[in-house]
């Protein structure tokens, strides 16, 4: 019997386990996952709680049933540390469990050494967690009472760029919406060398798209712009230019988890797990990772450093390879599967406030022989299709679907 212990249980998490169970036909190996949260969150749909178009209840789903009901163990407790020598996790209630097969799918940390980035500074705000995206929710109540300017960017070396200008185009519908966008200048700050780069080299149409969606939304925009520090009500760029914000939302670098860093031996110096393209450890071949946890170095230099988009289609697509190659390897073949990120499809819907592109790259890397940016200005439709169809998956546990 092995046992298969995977620590995260959102996309990456959540896929790696319920595949590997699917795989393996033997149902005395054990498959366990541990997570600091006891429930799935649909990250995307943060970018609506700041305007009550989503509470969080509506996009949680408890995961304990979900893996009860599909065989796997759940666990919920934070790994604090992971002895890749003696392959064993240690969590925060001091439990210590050792394992054959490790997946590792923490997802990001936060990179705050942009000074005054810290959302507890209470200069700028972060969408990407509940918490966070709560509180953009009361700063924009009380900029409807109080309008002023609104500053949306991405850190130099930030990744999650795309989500960035989801926020950017809700937060300017919503100010427009409610009637006091006129006092309300907007303004986007990104380290991407030109529009809709995204951290992969852009995609064809996209910059033109974007260019033209700011120029409607009279949305002014810096390019190629290094943020030096984030300050209460301004935005200082590394040119001296000094941008007066009363609502600051800059999407930092991220970083591997705490137990990555703390774990000698196992990440990079940023915290993320160096795979090789079968998503396996370079070091360690009984450990694997998926999702934001991997190590994926930028593609290609910029002007400012860019990083690179690990959105959610890879994180499952990655959390498959994993499965497949330790269901391989438990059943004694080692002839294992793999796809490097770069040669992974861009499958993305970015929302456009009520609007939105769908987004599409047969690699994320270039060179790509197909790439396609498709503007639907009618509605959000697809974006908000993708939301129910992904809630259901998790609450069905049907990780094997797209
Ligand atoms: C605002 C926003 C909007 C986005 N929109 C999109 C989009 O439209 N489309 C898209 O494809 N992608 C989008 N993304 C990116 C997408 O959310 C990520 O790609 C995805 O969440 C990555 O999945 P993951 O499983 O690797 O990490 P996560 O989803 O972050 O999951 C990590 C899990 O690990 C757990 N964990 C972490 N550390 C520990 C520990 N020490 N012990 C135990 N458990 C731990 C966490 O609690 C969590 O459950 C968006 C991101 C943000 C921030």
């Amino acid at each position: 019997m092995a046992k298969v212990l995977v620590i995260g249980g959102n996309f990456a998490g959540l896929t790696a386990a319920l595949e590997t169970r699917r795989r393996l036909h033997d149902k005395s190996h054990d498959i366990t996952v541990i997570s600091m949260k006891d429930h799935f969150l649909y990250v995307p749909s943060l970018i609506w709680v700041p305007f009550k178009e989503r509470e969080i209840d509506d996009i949680v789903v408890p995961i304990e049933p979900v893996l009860r009901r599909h065989g796997v163990n759940f666990i919920n407790e934070t790994a604090l540390k992971i002895d890749p020598f003696q392959s064993k996790v240690t969590t925060d209630k001091g439990n210590v469990f050792d394992y054959d097969y490790l997946v590792i799918a923490t997802g990001p940390d936060l990179d705050l050494s942009l000074p005054g980035s810290d959302p507890a500074l209470k200069n700028n705000t972060y969408i990407g967690t509940p918490a966070g995206a709560l509180e953009i929710r009361q700063r924009f109540f009380d900029l409807l009472d109080n309008p002023g300017p609104v500053v949306v960017g991405a850190a130099p070396r930030a990744g999650c760029i795309g989500a960035s200008y989801e926020f950017l185009f809700n937060i300017e519908y919503h100010l427009r919406r409610r009637g006091v966008r006129q006092k309300s200048p907007v303004v986007w700050v990104t380290p991407e060398p030109y529009l809709g780069h995204f951290g992969m080299n852009g995609v064809f149409g996209g910059s033109t798209s974007l260019k033209l969606f700011m120029n409607s939304r009279k949305i002014d925009y810096r390019v190629n712009a290094a943020i030096a520090s984030i300050d209460k009500e301004k935005v200082t760029l590394e040119s001296g230019e000094v941008i007066e914000s009363a609502l600051t939302m800059i999407m930092p670098p991220f970083l591997g988890q705490e137990v990555v860093r703390n774990s000698p031996g196992l990440g990079n110096e940023k915290g993320f797990i160096p795979v090789l393209p079968t998503y396996q450890h370079r070091d360690f071949s009984n450990i694997f990772a998926a999702g934001v946890a991997v190590d994926v170095p930028p593609f290609g230099t910029t002007p400012i450093p860019v990083g690179v988009p690990k959105t959610g289609f890879p994180a499952e697509t990655e959390a498959r390879i994993v499965a497949e190659n330790i269901s391989r390897v438990i059943n004694g073949n080692h002839d294992l599967t793999g796809k490097p990120f770069g040669e992974i499809p861009g499958v993305c819907v970015m929302d456009a406030g009520h609007k939105e592109v769908l987004i599409y790259a047969n690699h994320f890397a270039r060179p790509r022989q197909f790439s396609v940016v498709l503007p639907n200005p009618t509605y959000n439709t697809t974006k908000r299709f993708l939301e129910k169809y992904f809630l259901w998956k998790a609450r069905t546990g049907l990780a094997r679907l797209p």
